[in-house]
């Protein structure tokens, strides 16, 4: 299975600074993307958006014509798909079958279809396994849902992401150019099958470092994980 493979242009960081592994949880909207990708550069780490990597999976899916609830086909074509993903923070980039999806990754299309397609757990095995290699040679700072709870435990510091719901679809919609109500509907959708689901669910790990973002603008955020990164070592 070669799954996930670090893309050749990644320009790994073997003398970083910073040598642990730092995991980013939380929802959507929380601001993880942009706070995770900034941490990396301030500390010399490399950088893994591990939702990148299950929207490239659901590419694979969608372009394959599979119906979405029919778990055993996803699973055949995620096990088939070539996926890999830069962990260089300055040049963030994913490839599906040898092919830039950096563009198709963030459609809406994309976007309605990645909740169904990360539920099924013979795809998250497969990517899991793609994150722990990539993970593996320390220096990093990674982001998802299930970094601290499944993906690597010790990860330190540990942290859990908040924002209350307006904030963060007034940010998403910011990002996005769209309507706010329609953002907050789609994240709602979304959070509510991404805490439902059984395969590792979206939760806040007992012994995760919770951090509300919703009066703190990015610099601010940046700045308090870059704190934590320093009493936790690395
Ligand atoms: O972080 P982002 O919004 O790009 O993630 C897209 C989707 O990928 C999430 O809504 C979730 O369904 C899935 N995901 C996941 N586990 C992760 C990261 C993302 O299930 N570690």
């Amino acid at each position: 299975m070669t799954n996930a493979e670090p893309n050749p242009d990644s320009q790994a960081t073997p003398d970083a600074a910073f040598a642990g592994v730092i995991s980013l949880d939380g929802p959507s909207g929380t601001g993880k993307s942009t706070v995770a990708r900034r941490l990396a550069i301030n500390l010399g780490a490399r950088y893994l958006d591990t939702g990148a990597m299950y929207r490239a999976a659901t590419v694979a899916a969608l372009r394959s014509g599979v119906d979405l609830a029919d778990r055993v086909a996803i699973t055949r074509i995620v096990e088939a798909a070539k996926i890999e993903i830069s962990t260089d923070p300055d040049r963030v980039s994913i490839r599906l079958d040898g092919e830039s999806v950096d563009e198709e990754i963030r459609s809406a299309e994309t976007t309605a279809a990645v909740s169904a397609v990360s539920a099924v757990p013979a795809v998250r095995a497969i990517l899991v396994a793609a994150q722990r290699e990539l993970i593996s040679d320390g220096g990093i700072v990674v982001e998802g849902r299930d970094i601290g709870s499944v993906v690597w435990p010790t990860a330190r510091p540990k942290v859990y992401l908040t924002a209350g719901a307006e904030a963060r679809a007034r940010r998403r919609a910011g990002e996005l150019g769209a309507d706010v109500s329609a953002v907050a509907e789609d994240i709602a959708r979304r959070d509510n099958l991404d805490s439902s689901r059984a395969a590792s669910p979206l939760v806040r790990p007992a012994d995760a470092i919770e951090l509300d973002t919703t009066d703190l603008d990015i610099d601010q955020v940046v700045a308090r994980l870059a704190d934590l990164a320093a009493s936790a070592g690395g």
